[in-house]
This record gives C-alpha cells, structure tokens and sequence, in this order.
C-alpha cells in the first residue's frame, strides 16, 4: 500500500510513520469472509493466539462454512472452541450471529456480505453479543466495507499523543478518523492492523516504549 501524501493531517502522518516502520500487516489472517466473522466473536476478550487454536479445531471439524457451523449444536461448538475462553458464552454468540444470517438475509452468507452496510450494521449490532468493535470488523474484514475499526489500542495510543480526549466514545472516535481519511477500505484495514501492531510492541498499557516506537515525537 502506497502513503497518502496530506499536510496537517495527523491522523495520515501517523499512518505513514507506521506503515514506514512496520510495512503491510494483510490482515485479516483468515481465508475466507465466513472465517473472518467467527474470529470477529472469537477474538473477544482473548488474545489471537488462541483465537488461532479454536479456528484450527472447527477447520478440523469441517465446520469452517455458514451452513455446516450453522446445523452444530452450541455444546459442540462450544467444545471446540475451548482454547478461546468464554466458550459456552462465544459458541451463543456465534449461533446468535448464524441465526441472524438465517432470519434477515434467508440464510444465504453472500447476501449479507453484499449488503448495504448501514443495513447490515444494524442486523450485526441487533445480535446479542455483537457490540460495535465486532461488527465493525466484519464488516471491513469480512465484507470490504470502508468501516473504520475502533478498539482499546486505537484510543489508547491517539489520546497518549492528544488527539482524542481520555473520554471519548466509540462513535466519536470513530467519527474522528473517517473525518480525517479518504473513505477507503484498503487504508482503513491496513491502519486499524498498524494500530494494533504499534500498541501490542510498543504502546503498552503499562510502560509504554516509546524511546523505540515510530511514533516518538510525533504530535508531542
Ligand atoms: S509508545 Fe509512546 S510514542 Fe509510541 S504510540 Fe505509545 S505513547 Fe506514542
């Protein structure tokens, strides 16, 4: 991916500075959009590596498509995705997921993944379990929407350089971001990958390093 080259625009010297430090992240890791909405759920509260593991299992299992997880039982589900945490509680989350796939969209995936965002965004966020982080990730990851992703890390390291309040919302933040970048999926995917890569080697919650992170000095 190329930088986009706009003066007094912090939010893309950021992205540049990191993508000049870190290079293309190719997230998702994942093969198909359907792996990529079950690691969406999986990933809640849980670092990836075992998010990796509950994945492998269900690919063993021959579960890894919408109509083969779709006709498992949550308690199968759930024995599967073990390595995950929370099972029992994601495997519900994933059936609630699969059943809104079922009810709005006639259980055919692809419609949904073509559907328009907003309308597909309020059916992700109506599913129990589903907040606004989750959806938002399938929705760029999965479907390729210019759906700017917001976690933790994201407000963790732009109110550390003052570019958004300690208090600020997911909305607001989100809000933020688009305001201050071309609408563009490609960008959006390989920025909120950077963010997470910047906070997770360097930006950490406790004793940030920020003698050796790229984005030492800037906007200080
Ligand atoms: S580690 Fe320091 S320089 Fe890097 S993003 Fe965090 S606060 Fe900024």
């Amino acid at each position: 991916m190329v930088e986009i080259a706009v003066p007094d625009n912090p939010f893309l010297s950021a992205f540049n500075l990191l993508l000049d430090h870190f290079g293309p992240q190719c997230w998702w890791p994942a093969e198909t959009p359907f792996e990529v909405m079950v690691g969406a759920v999986l990933t809640q509260n849980t670092n990836w590596g075992n998010v990796v593991k509950a994945i492998d299992n269900l690919r063993q299992a021959g579960l890894l498509d919408y109509h083969s997880l779709a006709a498992c039982l949550p308690t199968d589900i759930a024995a599967l995705i073990r390595p995950a945490g929370y099972y029992n509680l994601k495997a519900q989350r994933l059936v609630n997921l699969l059943q809104m796939v079922a009810e709005s969209y006639h259980g055919e995936l692809e419609a949904f993944l073509t559907d328009r965002p907003t309308s597909a965004r309020e059916n992700l966020l109506a599913v129990r379990g589903v907040g606004p982080e989750t959806a938002d990730s399938i929705l760029l990851y999965a479907c390729g929407r210019p759906v700017f992703v917001v976690d933790m890390y994201t407000h963790r390291v732009f109110s550390r350089h003052q570019l958004l309040a300690e208090e600020t919302d997911y909305q607001t933040i989100q809000e933020t971001f688009v305001n201050h970048l071309p609408v563009d999926a490609q960008l959006y995917n390989e920025y909120h990958a950077l963010i997470v890569k910047v906070a997770t080697s360097y930006c950490k919650k406790t004793n940030p390093r920020c003698s050796l992170c790229p984005l030492q000095g800037f906007n200080h």
